[in-house]
């Protein structure tokens, strides 16, 4: 007889559940949806992402992406020219063109995503229909899907989301149970939580996406969805529309947050609570170990985040309870309550939360609060640091490997090296 495993109630102190949350509409500084494209395309090895859209975009994506190292980078641009622009000349039988040219050159791309931007919106390419007709000639070879990455519709992470969603429809069906860790990870980390799984015996574990996107994970009313990444809403709604079930956890940054979001798939297999504590507490001490190392350096510190990356809230609540980091804005470009419900509990009730952006207000708030560490995206480090202010570009979150046990320390690693580096210049 195994005894299941006990929710432990986590403490909590008041809890941001409730408080009233500072919703502002103005002028936004957030990169668009293409550049998730940048860590999509290093995931999804048998992929494509094919971008039609201007040269702006193709330089967007290349200067996010720094230095390509790759012979042959798994993104690229259709670029619409001005006759394209002008309705002049039919941009989808050039579109099938390209499509063609890649494909015979790159035999290995299994699935091709054609990624809408402001451009083929503003000329109302019809993406979704180029699909099916390459589709039509190309399935079942090559797999043509489509999604918008274009900035008047997303920002920054919600590429990613709209990616993952446009897979939802041509998941395979399953009665199957199942758990499906839905979000990006590094390869590294899906390791890592595979090797955490079996000893716990949780599974069979599938991860959405997977390394090659033709290795769809099936999906059904007896998948559990536990959620790796916070800006997936729309995916998780679309797989919640095919039967599946999110077991609800705080996202798997530092040593409690991984803990307790591997307690909501162990409580669901019915694990044993001692199995359960001798996978996971060696591993927890060991990440609190290296924890302790940045304690010193950042407790106290003052921290604000600028919206940008959707990781805000559930960062912020590591930083606040694993490393003693003082909160004074947590601001978010969209506030999904679904999505970090076990989240908003574990923060401060005083934490000032805001919604959504209109720049210069919120640059005043910054310049009143004088914060030790500002967290922003690429646009504003500069301007801010100009200012005498400490920045960490939100955009190497996405960049770098974050989840799990040994990932904690370089998680708290990325919030210190700035206040490290100014401090030197200060010396
Ligand atoms: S999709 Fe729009 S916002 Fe993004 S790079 Fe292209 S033109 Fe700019």
């Amino acid at each position: 007889m195994s005894t299941a495993l006990p929710v432990v109630p986590l403490p909590r102190e008041g809890g941001c559940a409730d408080v009233p949350i500072l919703k502002e509409r103005g002028q936004r500084e957030v990169f668009c949806g293409l550049t998730g494209i940048v860590w999509l395309h290093r995931r999804l090895q048998d992929a494509f992402f094919l971008v039609v859209g201007s040269r702006t975009c193709a330089h967007l994506i290349q200067s996010a992406a720094g230095v390509m190292i790759f012979a042959e980078p798994r993104f690229g641009t259709a670029i619409l020219t001005d006759r394209d622009l002008a309705g002049m000349a039919d941009a989808n039988e050039e579109l099938d063109r390209v499509c063609t040219t890649l494909l015979a050159r790159r035999p290995e791309i299994r699935t091709l995503f054609l990624v809408g931007s402001c451009p083929s919106e503003v000329i109302k390419l019809d993406l979704g229909k180029a699909a099916e007709r390459l589709n039509a000639r190309l399935l079942p070879q090559v797999r043509v899907l489509n999604y918008s990455g274009s900035g008047i519709e997303t920002t920054f992470t919600q590429g990613e989301d709209n990616a993952l969603k446009c897979m939802v429809p041509v998941l395979p069906a399953t009665d199957a149970r199942e758990l499906m860790v839905v979000g990006c990870v590094a390869d590294v980390v899906e390791d890592q939580f595979v090797r955490l799984f079996d000893a716990l015996g949780v599974g069979p574990v599938r991860f959405f996406p997977a390394r090659r996107a033709s290795d769809l994970p099936a999906v059904g009313p007896n998948t559990r969805l536990l959620l790796a990444q916070p800006f997936n809403g729309e995916t998780v709604r679309a797989l919640q529309a095919r039967g599946a079930q999110v077991l609800s956890a705080p996202y798997p940054f530092g040593a409690e947050g991984t803990t307790q979001w591997l307690a909501a798939a162990a409580a669901e297999w019915n694990v044993n609570a001692e199995t359960f504590r001798q996978v996971t507490a060696p591993l927890q001490a060991r990440a609190e170990r290296g924890l302790a190392r940045y304690r010193d350096r950042l407790a106290g510190k003052r921290l604000f985040f600028m919206p940008d990356s959707q990781l805000e809230i559930p960062l912020a609540r590591f930083l606040h309870r694993e490393l003693g980091m003082t909160l004074t804005e947590v601001g978010t470009p969209y506030l999904d309550r679904t999505m970090v419900a076990a989240e908003l509990p574990l923060l401060p009730a005083t934490t000032v939360l805001s919604e959504g952006q209109d720049v210069e207000k919120q640059l005043d708030r910054v310049h009143a609060a004088q914060p030790d560490l500002v967290v922003c995206g690429l646009g504003l480090a500069n301007p801010l640091e100009r200012d005498g202010h400490t920045t960490k570009w939100s955009i190497e979150l996405v960049f770098t490997p974050i989840h799990g046990y040994d990932q904690a320390a370089d998680l708290a690693e990325i919030f210190a090296r700035p206040l490290e580096r100014r401090e030197r210049l200060a010396v």
